[in-house]
């Protein structure tokens, strides 16, 4: 079976013909949150229910466990020196890890309130983390502790590492999820996966501009509706092509909002990474297992 649905001619452009999908680890319960380091050719992700984080050695496909308990993590992503940033259920908060290994949080709570369950989370060129704020991990005891909502609502939030201001920027959604920016980060997209719980609420990707201040945000429009499952995280490309979990795919959005292409997976998507040497290379977390595929096209950053 080819790996690749091509819906539009754009999509066959960023496909390499012969490549296949590539099955790279298996035994997860939740495989979420890819995030590449670039200087030790590694990639981590969540494996949530099991607490623990994962990691590939690129160099030799070997799989290891990187942290064990994680505080049942979720999203990850690297910030612009190279450090991993993790959003955490457990303990309800976004941390650090520093180049020496320790772990700094950077933010727990909101006006004084603790933040529901930070999901997933992405770094803008100013250094600033934007993270989203679902109550997945307190709605159970299953991917962290079951807990009420002190906030109230899902916001995104925007933090700045460097003064600790922490300001909420989406106040719109029912669960915010995977979000990232534009290639140009004058958009912020943003899914919202509410409808786990209010029935036929549409699964979309929201665009958001992003005002002249570079933190704050305009009008919006909705960019996608998913026709399958969930959409939950996603990464942009450097033509500005999203690439997102959609149910038991990977759809290919353009930037203009078109599904151009679709890479069918077999289970449950949750997220996805780009990562190889040359940012080739799209890591897929479905939901036991970790994929790749070579592409032909890069990561926006
Ligand atoms: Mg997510």
């Amino acid at each position: 079976m080819k790996p690749f649905v091509v819906h539009d001619a754009r999509f066959a452009a960023r496909l390499i013909g012969h490549v296949n999908l590539e099955k790279l680890a298996t035994g997860c319960r939740w495989a979420e949150g890819p995030a590449y380091f670039a200087a030790g050719r590694y990639l981590v992700w969540s494996d949530i229910p099991n607490d623990r984080i994962m990691r590939l050695d690129e160099t030799d496909g070997s799989v290891s466990v990187f942290r064990q308990p994680s505080q049942n993590s979720n999203g990850n992503t690297t910030d612009r020196q190279g450090r991993l940033i993790s959003c955490e259920h457990l303990t309800r908060r976004v941390t650090r890890t520093e180049h020496d290994g320790s772990i700094t949080v950077l933010a727990d709570a909101f006006e004084g309130k603790r933040f529901n369950s930070p999901n997933d989370v992405v770094v803008k060129s100013d250094d600033s983390v934007w993270f989203s704020d679902p109550t997945y991990g307190i709605d159970s005891d299953y991917e962290g502790l079951m807990a009420t909502s002190e906030i109230g609502r899902s916001n995104v939030y925007r933090l700045d590492p460097a003064t600790g201001a922490l300001a909420a920027v989406i106040t719109d959604r029912v669960q915010p999820n995977g979000l990232a920016f534009s290639p140009d980060e004058r958009i912020l997209y943003v899914a919202d996966t509410g409808r786990s719980h209010i029935r036929d609420l549409p699964v979309t990707i929201t665009a958001y501009q992003v005002n002249p201040d570079g933190r704050s945000l305009g009008a919006s429009s909705t960019f996608a509706t998913c026709t399958d499952g969930f959409f939950d995280g996603f990464r942009c490309d450097i033509h500005g092509n999203i690439w997102t979990s959609a149910g038991e795919n990977v759809f290919c959005f353009a930037a203009d909002g078109t599904h151009i292409g679709t890479i069918p997976i077999g289970e449950i998507v949750a997220n996805v990474c780009f990562g190889g040497p040359r940012r080739n290379r799209l890591y897929i977390c479905g939901q036991t297992s970790l994929y790749s595929i070579y592409l032909n096209t890069r990561a926006a950053v």
